[in-house]
């Protein structure tokens, strides 16, 4: 029987497809903007200001200081520099360093920001903000900070390298695994849940091997904005505020932690989520046990599937999970500090999850 549930749809245009750069001036235009600015990560400078130059005119300026988690002193310079060019919106190219900047000036100065997304990492089909200060990073929910138009070029993505592509595809992965399993799971959700799965699992595999395959970047950024619009839907669970805490405070990088999480995350909760264990098996080549499935793929990619490689030391392995059950979240399965320990230890190690 289907459960009662709410489901309220976000205000998204997508543009998608090979070649779809080329329409970002005429984006720009239906939403009236006359001076955009630019922003990208310093190492996608090239592309930011291939960006600007395709906007001719309507392009502000470029400012190439994208960073991880939104410092507030990066956030600080950019309003400063929309500010002082009077720009009217953002165009953010990248992966969700350069959308986080872009919705940082929407937080403050409401403007409108085109995303045009570069990994799977699926920021730029959310509402959520984050800024860091002081080594402490605030979130929150904002429909100003949604993008009001996003742009897939997976030509854009051809450049990714094979490590990238692998960590941020499983980085995707996580947001329809938790979609399906999370309280304010809807019917509609968790079928873009499953195949967002499904098409990234099948991608990933084809863009490691050939980064230049368009057929299958395109099917891997198809599933990214799948698994993004999943992650905007629902309310994200142990897996997130896991590797929430590891990368907080311990600094260990985003992607390669979802990467090596997930599939212990998700062994632990399968035993309380049948349905999404029916979802994601389906997803998965009607593989019996999806935690190992994806804990198979991630060694088939050549991802990271420890923590220790990441740099994590065993001795913080109970801060960690002190720190994980400090606060109660919604999780299918109970959090228990023993439990969440024994799953640290399983990433830890890199053996398969139990
Ligand atoms: P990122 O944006 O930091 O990019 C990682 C690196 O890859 C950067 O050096 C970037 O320049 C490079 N890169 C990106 N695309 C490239 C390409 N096509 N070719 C070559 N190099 C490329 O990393 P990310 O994993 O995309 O995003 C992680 C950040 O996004 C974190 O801060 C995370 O918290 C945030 N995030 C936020 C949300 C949200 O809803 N607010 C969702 C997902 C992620």
């Amino acid at each position: 029987m289907i459960r009662p549930f709410t489901y309220q749809a976000l205000p998204m245009r997508v543009v998608f497809g090979p070649g779809s750069l080329a329409s970002l001036p005429d984006e720009v235009a239906a939403l009236g903007l006359t001076r955009v600015l630019v922003l990208c990560s310093p190492e996608q400078e090239v592309t930011g200001k291939q960006v600007a130059d395709a906007l001719g005119d309507r392009a502000a300026g470029v400012l190439p200081e994208a960073r991880m988690h939104v410092p507030v002193e990066v956030a600080r310079r950019a309003r400063d520099m929309a500010r002082g060019l009077g720009a009217d919106g953002c165009v953010a190219v990248g992966g969700g360093s350069a959308v986080g900047l872009g919705k940082a000036i929407a937080l403050e100065h409401g403007l409108p920001v085109i995303a045009v997304p570069t990994t799977y990492a699926g920021s730029e089909m959310t509402p959520v903000w984050g800024l860091t200060e002081g080594g402490a990073k605030r979130t929150g929910r904002d429909i100003r900070v949604l993008p009001k138009s996003v742009l897939y070029d997976p030509a854009l993505t051809l450049t990714l390298p094979a490590g990238l592509s692998a960590t941020s595809g499983m980085n995707a992965i996580a947001h329809a695994v938790e979609g399906l399993y999370a309280p304010d799971a809807t019917p509609i959700v968790s079928l873009m849940a499953e195949e967002g799965t499904r098409a990234l699992a099948a991608a990933l595999p084809r863009v490691v091997a050939d980064g230049s395959d368009l057929e299958a970047r395109g099917e891997a950024q198809y599933g990214a904005w799948l698994c993004g619009a999943v992650l905007a839907a629902t309310t994200m669970s142990l897996h997130h505020k896991l590797c929430h805490t590891l990368g907080g405070t311990l600094d260990l990088p985003h992607a390669q932690t979802h990467t090596v999480v997930l599939p212990h995350a998700l062994a632990y909760n399968q035993p309380a989520a049948p349905e999404a264990v029916t979802a994601l098996s389906r997803a998965l080549g009607g593989a019996d046990d999806p935690a190992r499935a994806l804990w198979e793929l991630a060694g088939r990619l050549g991802a990271p599937r420890s923590l220790a490689e990441l740099g994590m030391q065993e001795d913080d392995i109970p801060r960690i999970a002190e720190l994980a059950v400090a606060n109660p979240y919604a999780n299918p399965r109970p959090v228990t500090r023993g439990g969440v320990e024994v799953l640290l230890r399983t990433a830890w190690a890199g053996d398969a999850p139990a």
